[in-house]
């Protein structure tokens, strides 16, 4: 573990390796900084994000809380490139991880930190799908576990936090005051604030092994665009300092652009972005099928500012996407290349095609996908479709159903 301190990124100050989550001097984000100038990518294949990368991650294998996290699919996807109107397509499936979404990266490293440092309870704001991993990497770790979610939190994600034991809390307000009352309750009762904003140093740096495993699945071949769904920031720019981590130590010769996608209904983000302004708090109450992407910045809009450097370095963009975009882009996703996503994890459809349409994205140009979360989590909830449903009690009753023309099997 060659991880050597923590910095500030706006006054540079410096820290040790420890539990602090601001700068103590100016309240700015910290990040953890390497001895990693050579490049010493472990070669051997392990089942953990650590078998590969140790190097650049700020645990060790004695340290690290795992259920196995990462290897997740990277696969091609000919079907949905050609309806979205570009040669190449990648899908980076996270919904493959051991609780179904990319949030066990920055969770193993946070829980594994925490339990390092030796807290006895963690806590999380989450919109479901962090608080879901908090309370499995807890179980493993044998630490007490508290998730507090905003009110209209999908039913599964619930249900699968109270199965690994955590203490789930629903509160009224939305993921922002639940920010609040974690960050709150985490100094004044001693626990490990879990955060996945950038308030928690660690866990961000769990994200970086989503660059590295694409670099690895391409062989060095850096995609011309990554796209992702972005909530308060810390996937984006894990990405993104994932591949610079090999940009300068000379593995790889160039960058991708990166389009961060919220949900039209709470884009805070993305307004500024278009707006060319600071971010600025969404005061708007929405609701939207990508609850997992819904972040109103409300108390912390300045890292919104920090995600918006990050697109334009990488001479990307900040888009949106409707509600019926989203669904859209959920159905496109499975019934093109059978990945059954989560409406927030599943953003980036829709958003591709239109970047397209719009000449942003050249139709020549090599695309990745992150789909951050399963749909066994958050289905889409369909009525009409699920209303529509046949039900039968004959084969007969068989035969003539698939004769009707309107059914859609051709015979
Ligand atoms: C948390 C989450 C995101 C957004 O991650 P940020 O790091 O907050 O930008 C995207 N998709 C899913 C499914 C998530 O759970
Ligand atoms: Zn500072």
């Amino acid at each position: 573990m060659p991880a050597k301190e923590l910095v500030c990124n706006k006054c540079g100050c410096t820290f040790p390796i420890s539990h602090i989550y601001s700068c103590r001097e100016c309240g700015g984000i910290l990040r953890v900084v390497y001895d990693n100038e050579k490049l010493n990518i472990d070669e051997g294949s392990g089942n953990n994000i650590l078998s590969r990368y140790s190097d650049f991650l700020p645990i060790d294998t004695e340290t690290l809380v795992s259920l196995g996290e990462g290897n997740t699919p990277l696969t091609q996807a000919p079907r949905l490139a050609k309806w979205l109107g570009i040669k190449e397509l990648f899908i980076k499936n996270e919904g493959c991880n051991p609780t179904g979404s990319f949030k066990d990266r920055p969770i193993s490293m946070g829980i594994s930190k925490a339990k390092d440092f030796g807290f006895d309870t963690a806590v999380i704001a989450s919109s479901g799908n962090a608080g879901a991993s908090v309370g499995a990497y807890a179980a493993k770790a044998g630490l007490k576990s508290i998730v507090m979610v905003p009110e209209g939190t999908p039913l599964p994600k619930i249900l699968q936090t109270l199965s690994y034991g955590a203490k789930i809390i629903i509160v009224k307000g939305n993921f922002s005051f639940c920010f609040d009352l974690a960050k709150k309750a985490a100094e004044n009762l001693k626990w490990a604030n879990l955060a996945t904003t950038f308030l928690n140093p660690f866990t961000v740096e769990g994200n970086k092994t989503i660059a590295y495993e694409i670099i690895d699945g391409m062989g060095r071949r850096v995609p011309d665009v990554i796209a992702l769904p972005l909530g308060a920031g810390p996937l984006l720019a894990g990405i993104w300092w994932g591949f610079k981590d090999f940009y300068k130590l000379g593995y790889i010769k160039k960058l991708p652009r990166i389009i961060g996608v919220q949900a039209q209904a709470c884009a805070p983000i993305a307004k500024a972005f278009v707006e060319s302004n600071r971010v600025q708090p969404w005061r708007k109450t929405y609701k939207t099928a990508a609850s997992g992407i819904a972040d109103s910045m409300d108390g912390y809009s300045a890292e919104g500012d920090l995600v918006i450097d990050i697109v334009k370095e990488s001479r990307g963009f900040i888009t949106t996407v409707t509600e019926s975009e989203i669904k859209e882009s959920v159905h496109a996703l499975a019934q093109l290349e059978g990945i059954y996503a989560e409406p927030s994890g599943a953003v980036t459809t829709k958003a591709i095609q239109k970047m397209t349409t719009q000449g942003w994205i050249k139709s020549s140009d090599c695309v990745i996908s992150v789909v951050t979360g399963n749909g066994l989590k958050d289905s889409i909830a369909d009525d009409k479709q699920s209303q529509s449903i046949p039900t039968i009690e004959s084969y007969d009753d068989l035969v003539s159903l698939i004769n009707k023309p309107k059914y859609g099997i051709n015979r």
